[in-house]
């Protein structure tokens, strides 16, 4: 039987891995990797996934978070791509509507800017049509007057209309740890903190398997795979070159910072994208009570796994936001947190970041190792479709065995139970009485249901069963929370739970920092943290705070 996707279960799994080869093992817990892991997992193939931190915890956790709609695609021309992924994301709001929700967006059109008034138009409608946007959230095109209706705080000047139309919004980590329960519901066997550090070769140096270092107890096991795939992102390179592999194409990363500040100073009435001065375009979107702002697109050299935004970043942004919303004014003060990513793109030479391609591209080395890299969130499903059906491909031709066609457009995604968003919001509203009536007020059952969708009913078990009086409603929902979180979505750290179960460590910041306290005492009860680990989460939450609020003059990065 499956152990369940416990904290507690940890060392298990990785147990269980090492004992019977598997038939495909990812490196990798971010959504290429997880979209992976639940394809083959799907498909019925032995599964594992090894994830070096926690999960999401690089680029998928530090993106836009918008499932797109491939917009930009069709002004380079890739007509099969917009359909692709707006097929894509017709399905991901289908079958996982808890976290993937319409957001409409303006683009404001000015003379002389990157976008045309007809040209949009055209565009936008175009768009439409091939990305099969359904009827109520097609385009509309908006004169002057009404634009400045539908945004006073956008500058005026040379403004001639604008195009409103639709882009959805997700939380990028909390849809990798959905997708990372669905996969394990199927079978997979999956492990954060377990770090891939060496392959194992056979005679002929084709890689059977892979040394693990599970990074709590540092100890290391051999996992054996029929099929191995590097799906490690920013770190593909790195893994690369572990097999001896790193020849032709390589990556180019470029890092891209979001900061958030109060909705009050900057209330936008809906997302926009917009021109900046330098002739890019960026975003500004509501969410939560904030407005966040992104994002930049910079060759980065540093370190990865410690991007950082830097004042120049923070200037950069700054500016461009006063410069098209010229009424806000705002100041380094006003942000209250931020986030920096990287693009693990592929190098083409003579292209300037923005040009290059975010296509994705399968490489196998000579040794037989599968390499993913490049893609976008969006189009995670179709990319891990295309590397299950090589990798079902060769193990056919190897062992005679047969896997089914890829079936995830069929799957519902763990928390969208019940069948798409047509009937999700009905089952929302009982679930939000179901919340109320075990005493937890209006409030707190809304915002476990905007994160776990239905398996809030899981945190409400937690809740009810939970022996304290007197009881205060909001300690006790944590408790159950970081409860759920620990065992059902293999929470290890404290940052773990504020940052990426929750995001609440970037869009509640001063929440995340009244209740390290409890965080750390519920965690560390559930997990059985002694006073030395509990100090320890403590200093990694605040170093994490420090992150997200503190922007080194860092020219170079
Ligand atoms: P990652 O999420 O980085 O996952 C790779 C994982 O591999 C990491 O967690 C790492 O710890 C692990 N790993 C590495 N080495 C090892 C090892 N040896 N052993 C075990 N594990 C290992 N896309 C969209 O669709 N919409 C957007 O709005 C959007 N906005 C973006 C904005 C920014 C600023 C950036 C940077 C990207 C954006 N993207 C967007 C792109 C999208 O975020 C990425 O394509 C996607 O998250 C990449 O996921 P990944 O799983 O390939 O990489």
């Amino acid at each position: 039987m499956n152990l369940s996707f416990s904290a507690l279960n940890r060392v298990e799994i990785v147990r269980r891995m090492a004992e019977q080869p598997l038939d495909l093992l990812v490196i990798g817990g971010g959504i290429t990797g997880a979209g992976i892991a639940w394809d083959a997992s799907v498909r019925g193939m032995r599964t594992g996934l090894v994830e070096m931190n926690d999960f999401a915890s690089g680029t998928s956790s530090r993106s836009t978070k918008l499932v797109h709609g491939g917009l930009r695609y069709l002004k380079q021309g890739e007509v099969k791509l917009v359909m692709e992924v707006g097929r894509e994301r017709a399905l991901l709001h289908q079958n996982a509507p808890h976290i993937v929700i319409p957001a409409p967006m303006l683009l404001p059109i000015y003379e002389g800017g990157t976008y045309g008034y007809w040209a949009s138009s055209i565009g936008l409608y175009v768009y439409d049509l091939l990305a099969g946007v359904k009827r109520s959230e097609r385009r509309r095109m908006f004169g002057k007057e009404q634009t400045m209706r539908m945004e006073p705080l956008l500058k005026t000047d040379k403004l001639k209309g604008s195009g409103y139309y639709y882009e959805y919004r997700t939380d990028d980590a909390r849809l990798t740890v959905e997708i990372l329960k669905s996969a394990h519901a199927h079978g997979a066997h999956i492990v954060n903190y377990a770090k891939a550090e060496e392959f194992l070769y056979d005679d002929s140096g084709k890689v059977i398997g892979v040394k693990v270092r599970e990074r709590l107890s540092g100890k290391t096991y051999d996992i054996y795979a029929k099929k191995i795939v590097n799906a490690a992102g920013p770190w593909v390179d790195q893994v690369r070159s572990r097999d001896g592999s790193l020849h032709g194409k390589k990556l180019l990363l470029t890092k891209g910072v979001h900061l958030v500040v109060d909705y009050r100073r900057l209330p936008v009435k809906q997302a926009a994208y917009f021109d900046v001065p330098d002739g890019r375009m960026i975003f500004v979107i509501p969410r939560d009570g904030k407005t966040y702002i992104g994002t930049t697109d910079t060759v980065y050299k540093g370190p990865i796994e410690d991007p950082r935004t830097t004042k120049q970043d923070l200037d950069y942004l700054i500016n461009a936001v006063n410069a098209a919303f010229p009424a806000v004014r705002l100041k380094a003060e006003d942000v209250e947190s931020s986030w920096s990513g990287l693009r693990p793109l592929i190098f083409e030479e003579g292209k300037g970041p923005s040009e290059i391609s975010r296509k994705d591209e399968i490489f196998v080395s000579n040794s037989g190792l599968i390499t993913i890299a490049g893609g976008k969130l969006t189009g995670f499903r179709k990319m891990a479709e295309k590397v299950v059906d090589l990798a079902a491909k060769q193990l056919q031709a190897e062992t005679g065995r047969t896997f089914p066609p890829c079936a995830t457009d069929k799957e519902i995604i763990s928390g969208g139970d019940r069948g798409g968003y047509a009937t999700f919001d009905e089952y929302k509203r009982e679930l939000l009485r179901q919340g109320q009536s075990i005493g937890l007020g209006d409030r707190l059952p809304a915002y476990l249901l905007s994160l776990y969708g239905a398996n809030v009913v899981h945190i409400y078990q937690y809740f009810a069963t939970m022996e304290e009086t007197p009881r205060d409603p909001e300690e006790a929902a944590l408790r159950a929370e970081i409860a759920y979180c620990a065992e059902h979505e293999m929470a290890v750290s404290a940052v773990d739970f504020l940052l990426r179960r929750t995001g609440m460590l970037l869009f509640d910041r001063y929440r995340a920092e009244r209740i390290i306290e409890p965080v750390v005492r519920f965690m560390g009860e559930r997990l059985g943290w002694d006073a030395a680990d509990t100090e320890r989460e403590r200093g990694l939450v605040l170093s994490e705070l420090e992150k997200a609020t503190q922007f080194p003059d860092l020219q170079d990065r």
